[in-house]
């Protein structure tokens, strides 16, 4: 079985086009690149829009609410040693509801047993390091009624 031999964890790291991203989610904010052109929201941030092939752009607030479209439980450490501590985890492609826009990201719960295709979740934010925050999922209806399932996450 393949399997990533890197020892330290897999971060993203922002480029040219994605700083703005990134930097929105240090302060806590999901921001979504919108086309001035055709108004379509994309993601990842890219200098064109894919739909129009439009230059300008305007960065929206995303509330983070969203939905599982699909997941993937990870009970053995495929991704590297670094990951697993973590073990099991759920990596997802959340569809977000106000910008439309698929994130892959982690769906952040003690019992994996939540994750399901259709479940509503809501960003929160995990700063990694010093200049580092990623934007990760917890099931709305755990959020509303505390962290009992859910971890805790700095925000
Ligand atoms: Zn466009």
């Amino acid at each position: 079985m393949w399997k990533c031999h890197t020892t330290a964890k897999q971060q993203p790291v922002p480029d040219e086009d994605t700083l703005v991203f990134w930097e929105g989610c240090r302060r806590g904010r999901l921001l979504i690149q919108q086309c001035e052109t055709c108004q379509s929201f994309r993601f990842p941030a890219s200098p064109l829009c894919p739909e129009c092939l439009g230059v300008r752009s305007t960065w929206r607030d995303d509330p983070g609410v969203g939905e599982v479209l699909t997941f993937c439980v990870y009970y053995s450490e495929l991704a590297g040693q670094a990951w697993k501590a973590e073990l099991p985890y759920v990596v997802a492609v959340i569809r977000l509801q106000y910008s439309g826009v698929k994130i892959v990201s982690r769906l952040v719960c003690n019992d994996v047993a939540v994750a399901q295709i259709g479940l509503e979740v809501q960003v929160v934010f995990e700063a990694v390091s010093g200049h580092l925050t990623l934007p990760q999922f917890v099931p709305q209806s755990v959020g509303d009624r505390g962290t009992t399932q859910c971890k805790t996450v700095r925000s």
